[in-house]
């Protein structure tokens, strides 16, 4: 992808616009205005269909926060959804991609979900290379449960439950997750539709577990890192550095100038399922041997 002022195909989108309006579902939204939550959403849709993608060949894995409410409000119709328990989407939705590696899964979870509540699932995730797109929106805080400080908020802010200011440093999601030799990191905001249609496209395309930061506005209880604030801060990558050290440097500076776009991809990455050996040569899904059993004779046991 062109890293610079990505342009979307219109022309396609218009000439799959019923496939589109299907991943809309008709639902009234309601996010506060100028939530970045409906950029991140139609973003989501739009590189779904650019990618061909059909509402049901999708599962959308949702955690709990604001980017949850969205999901009774995607994929209307003939899609798929899962909402998950809080900062446990991860491994729900990991299990989902292991079973049927037909259908593309994506979740979605919050920065407190993901850092604060559920850590262990997203580093594991990393590791084992789980065929998956994960976007993490972070608004850099609790903001379902008003307002409180998350492990990525910024030093100094003061928060609902700490109102003198959070202590602690917080963590940068993408130098975080570069550290577990990943092999798809990228970052967008939600000020820029175009762009983050073009870096979800990517991760929808990768082979393994793409990690997708939105940094997102919340001008409810975030009102520091708004899109006004984004904006003069951003700036998009050329290419994506080549190495995971490179991509460490270009992911640090999250306060005077921001960059976005792919940070880091192995193009040659080799998923979970295709690392095991007990699947070598296999060609059928979990899903499909799952139903092969038949397990009557042994319920008849229980009655
Ligand atoms: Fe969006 Fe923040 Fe409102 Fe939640 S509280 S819907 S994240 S603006």
């Amino acid at each position: 992808m062109s890293h610079q002022n990505p342009i979307v195909d219109y022309k396609i989108l218009a000439d799959r616009k019923d496939e589109y309006l299907k991943f809309e579902g008709g639902q009234r939204l309601t996010w506060c205005e100028g939530c970045g939550n409906y950029g991140i959403q139609k973003a989501l849709e739009r590189a779904l269909v650019l990618e061909g993608l059909k509402t049901s060949e999708v599962l959308f894995c949702f955690d709990i926060g604001c980017n949850g409410n969205g999901s009774d409000k995607i994929a209307g119709t003939g899609g798929y959804t899962l909402h998950g328990l809080h900062g446990r989407v991860i491994s729900a939705a990991a299990g989902a991609a292991l079973a049927n590696p037909r259908i593309k899964v994506i979740a979605s979870a919050g920065d407190g979900a993901t850092f604060s509540e559920g850590p262990g699932h997203l580093l594991h995730a990393v590791r084992s290379n789980y065929p998956m797109v994960f976007i993490l929106h972070n608004n850099e805080n609790f903001a379902l449960t008003t307002g409180q400080a998350s492990a990525l908020t910024r030093k100094g802010f003061p928060m609902n439950g700490s109102p003198d200011g959070v202590v602690m440093d917080p963590i940068n999601a993408c130098e975080f997750v570069l550290g577990l030799k990943p092999t798809f990191v990228a970052r967008s905001y939600s000020g820029d539709v175009n762009h983050m249609t073009e870096v979800l496209r990517a991760a929808i395309r990768h082979n393994g577990f793409a990690f997708v930061e939105m940094l997102q506005a919340c001008p409810t209880y975030n009102r520091v890192t708004s899109t006004a604030w984004f904006h003069e801060r951003i700036q998009y990558l050329k290419s994506a550095p080549k190495t995971i050290e490179a991509a460490r440097k270009a992911a640090a500076d999250l306060e005077k100038k921001i960059n976005l776009g792919i940070l880091y991809q192995d193009k040659k990455s080799v998923n979970f399922l295709e690392r095991l050996p007990a699947r070598q040569g296999i060609k059928t899904a979990l899903v499909d041997e799952v139903k092969a059993y038949d397990i009557r004779k042994l319920t008849e046991q229980f009655k």
